[in-house]
């Protein structure tokens, strides 16, 4: 059991707990609220968090869906310590370090084939900006500047960045901040609970509403647009497994007008969905995939953005001034983010890791749906080891009935996450089945205490 004595926060959180929680403005958290109930976590081992009250937490949501291969693994951690005593830093325009080269080599080998070069970033927000501008420049450089339109997706969510709210389908997070970028527009999303609810695995309806590009080709012409990016599964909009067939039609569109292809695999990246990218899953190969997350399995922030080879040829074979890629971070391909990744490929690969969610899906996948029949529950989806669990709202209280329920969890022991009315869980793959049954236990427990 872990001492709170001994805790590092002990200062901040002894005495009045919430006096110190002032100056910290928490992102996507309303301080107000969080300062009546605050929830602190301050160690981290395997499927486990502890609370500052010392209070052990089954983690069902690998932190933000990012920590895959589970917490404070000894090849990551080692990784780190190895490398911050080695070198801090080094300056990755015009100059390099090996472990750059290293990984990427190693990302390269299990994107799709084809998938072999990769530029670094230090955030899911960031390699979706990235990736929008090397789809943008890619045209460009081929001498297709009017291919400038860029398509995504209701529902779709990219990060926070301006392109990414502007190609993403979340209001709340666009309504706030005015104009977005100019010339993206979005297909339908995927969502379908009349013709699809409870479907385990991929549903059966709804290849046909790829066919919405269609409309956006016949709309604005195939020669302004650059490129469509979508999540293979949607994730933090309520986790949409994309219908039979659905992404095949979307390549083939995408080929017939010349159109880039663009997954964010931020979330089904690292082997969410049973292998190491949901490309692989689904059987579709995009031109450019967006990750974060499990590439360092959260322990020291970092993304990457994977392309097609001829999508780098293009720039290298450009006229003279327009051959560099005008973008790039202070941060990218960092030594520390390096190290953990380069830790993390190995715990994964030593573990079977990227391959366990398709190994534990159909357990998984059995459990979720028990939950079919719980009071409110009116759709259950999931693919490898991720789930959604969508509850009827509380009539005026949208998305209030499933934040109950997290409270509910994480009181009892689980920690899950919710978006709108919609409970997600998507475990470290390191889980073992006595987890899975904790968690579905626990969740609905939770439930049933909040049928009212
Ligand atoms: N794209 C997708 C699909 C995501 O799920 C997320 C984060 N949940 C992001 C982009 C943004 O990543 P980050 O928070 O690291 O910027």
């Amino acid at each position: 059991q872990h001492n709170a004595a001994a805790n590092p926060l002990a200062q901040f959180v002894q005495g009045p707990r919430g006096a110190a929680l002032d100056a910290y403005w928490m992102p996507f958290t309303a301080n107000r609220q969080f300062k009546k109930n605050p929830r602190l976590f301050v160690k981290a081992q395997g499927m486990h968090y502890w609370t500052d009250e010392g209070r052990q937490v089954l983690d069902a949501v690998a932190g933000l869906w990012c920590v895959n291969a589970g917490h404070n693994r000894p090849k990551i951690v080692q990784a780190i310590q190895q490398q911050a005593a080695e070198m801090d830093y080094a300056p990755p325009f015009q100059m390099a370090h090996p472990k750059a080269f290293e990984l990427a080599d190693k990302v390269a080998k299990l994107t799709p084939a084809g998938l072999n070069k990769v530029f670094f970033t230090n955030s899911g927000s960031e390699s979706v900006e990235t990736a929008l501008k090397m789809a943008l420049a890619y045209h460009k450089v081929r001498g297709e500047g009017t291919r400038t339109r860029l398509i995504g997706r209701e529902r779709g969510y990219h990060g926070v960045n301006f392109g990414g709210i502007s190609v993403g389908g979340m209001v709340a997070n666009r309504k706030q901040f005015g104009a977005m970028v100019s010339g993206v527009d979005h297909i339908v999303h995927t969502h379908d609970p009349k013709r699809n609810a409870f479907s385990m695995g991929q549903p059966e309806h709804g290849a046909e509403l790829a066919d919405d590009l269609e409309r956006l080709v016949a709309l604005h012409d195939a020669s302004t647009i650059a490129a469509v990016i979508v999540e293979p599964v949607a994730g933090s909009t309520g986790v949409l497994v994309p219908p039979k067939g659905y992404l095949n039609r979307l390549r083939e569109i995408c080929d017939k007008h010349g159109i880039l292809l663009i997954f964010d695999e931020v979330i089904t990246g690292w082997g969410r969905t049973g292998n190491p990218f949901g490309a692989q899953t689904f059987g579709v190969t995009p031109d450019i995939i967006v990750m974060a997350k499990g590439l360092s399995n959260g322990a020291v922030p970092m993304g990457g953005v994977a392309v097609k080879q001829h999508i780098h040829d293009a720039f290298m074979n450009g006229p003279e001034h327009l051959i560099e890629f005008f973008h790039g971070y202070t941060y990218s391909s960092h030594p520390l983010a390096c190290a953990a990744a380069l830790g993390t490929l190995e715990t994964y690969a030593d573990e079977g890791l990227l391959t366990r969610a398709g190994e534990l899906s159909a357990y998984f996948a059995q459990a979720v749906h028990g939950l079919r029949g719980e009071p409110n529950v009116i759709d259950i989806r999931n693919i490898g080891l991720v789930a959604g669990i969508e509850l009827s709202p509380i009539a005026g209280s949208p998305a209030k009935r499933a934040f109950d329920i997290f409270l509910d969890c994480y009181e009892k022991g689980v920690l899950i996450r919710t978006t709108g009315d919609t409970l997600a869980l998507s475990p470290p793959l390191i889980i073992e089945r006595s987890h899975i049954d904790q968690i579905i236990d626990t969740v609905r427990g939770a439930i049933r205490r909040h049928a009212a």
